[in-house]
């Protein structure tokens, strides 16, 4: 029989990740240890990669054993691991109750950038992502945000020194844990809040209440279409926040947090890549004089509703050059690691497929309201 008791008595201990030095201390001292114990907790955690608390070898025997039994430090636990060629890891990893996201290590030359989920699942549902077809299931809380930071800082040689919020989920549809996340990336694993970024669909009060967090990271735009009627038809969400109240809001926030933005867009052959969309896209951004590069997305392959096809090579370069010409920096996402299924909810997929895991995923909802 499943051992119940043991579940219980996990589900009633502190979980440590997610909190701050400050509460780890607290805690600590609210049971009769010194605070500065709670420092050398937390420095073990964020910064010195413990995966236990046996780990932690500063700390006495009896420390340790207390803490084993009252705490735990709450970190995910591998799943499934795709390595490709170029370097890029592509990990599954569980949170405590089993469900599942995925996130990406991604070793570059003159830095390393990992790609993290903020939620299980997508309420979004965008109509070419994988994630968004799959239906939403929770939100992360900040501790599993961070939490998969830490695991693939743990795996890695190299210090992990820029992390992308592009993982599954819409990050700006779990603000509150969100906001903690980046904060506790900021402070406590040390990662300059400068070499964050968090993408989104175009949550307008999200975009507002990052611009009043006054955390300078850098927003990226997933725009993909010039237009409200083609937009709407790639981004359910768009029936709610039209292109002009978005932009509106991204220039609140490059006001705000002295921050360019980065502008996604994802190109589908036939759909969004004509040259004339080209053209209104510049004219779009340059209307609204938002500084800031485009990032072109060629699709990365999963079947869909709608069967969207990539696009032609000759078609992206247009595209480009046509951007160019209206004075945008333009710059084209790297296919790292198409071998292991790159584009966000692939694995999950994938994986669900060869190991049949109990996804768990409700229908997909309509996002949270704001
Ligand atoms: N929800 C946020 C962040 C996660 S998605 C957002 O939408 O911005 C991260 C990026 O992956 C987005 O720009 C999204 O448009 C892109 N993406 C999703 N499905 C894709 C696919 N099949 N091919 C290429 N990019 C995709
Ligand atoms: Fe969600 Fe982003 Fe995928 Fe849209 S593209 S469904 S917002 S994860």
């Amino acid at each position: 029989m499943a051992d119940f008791s043991a579940n219980e008595k996990a589900a009633s201990r502190d979980i440590l990740v997610g909190k701050t030095t400050a509460e780890i201390s607290k805690l600590l001292t609210d049971s009769g240890n010194p605070g500065y114990r709670g420092q050398q907790i937390a420095g073990w955690l964020y910064r010195k990669g413990a995966a236990s608390f046996q780990d932690m070898t500063d700390l006495p025997v009896a420390l340790r054993t207390d803490l084993n039994q009252n705490c735990v430090l709450g970190l995910p636990e591998l799943r499934h691991k795709d390595v490709a060629s170029d370097g890029t890891i592509k990990y599954l990893l569980a949170m405590h109750d089993g469900l599942t996201v995925e996130s990406v290590y991604l070793p570059y030359q003159q830095r390393v950038s990992v790609c993290l989920s903020t939620q299980v699942g997508c309420p979004a549902g965008c109509t070419f992502c994988a994630t968004g077809q799959g239906g939403f299931a929770r939100n992360l809380t900040a501790g599993e945000i961070v939490g998969q930071l830490l695991f693939m800082q743990r795996e890695s040689e190299r210090r992990i020194s820029h992390v992308v919020y592009m993982g599954m989920g819409e990050p700006l549809f779990n603000i509150d844990n969100v906001l903690t996340s980046l904060k506790l990336i900021g402070s406590e694993v040390g990662i300059s809040v400068r070499n964050l970024t968090v993408s989104t669909v175009g949550v307008v009060p999200g975009i507002e209440a990052l611009a009043d967090a006054d955390l300078p990271v850098t927003l990226a735009l997933s725009l993909h279409a010039p237009d409200d009627a083609l937009r709407q038809q790639l981004i359910p969400t768009g029936r709610k926040w039209p292109i002009s109240e978005i932009m509106k809001a991204c220039r609140h926030y490059t006001r705000k947090a002295r921050r360019n933005l980065t502008f996604e867009y994802l190109l589908i052959g036939g759909l969004n890549d004509s040259v004339e969309q080209a053209d209104q896209l510049a004219t779009l951004l340059n209307t609204w004089r938002l500084p800031g590069n485009v990032n072109l997305i060629p699709f990365n392959y999963v079947e869909t509703p709608g069967g969207y096809k990539r696009p032609a090579p000759e078609a992206v370069q247009l595209f480009r050059e046509q951007l160019e010409k209206s004075g945008r920096i333009v710059t084209q996402r790297m296919t790292r690691g198409t071998s292991i299924s790159a584009a966000c909810g692939q694995l999950r997929r994938k994986a669900a497929d060869v190991h049949q895991f109990d996804l768990r995923l409700e229908a997909a909802g309509s996002p949270p309201q704001k």
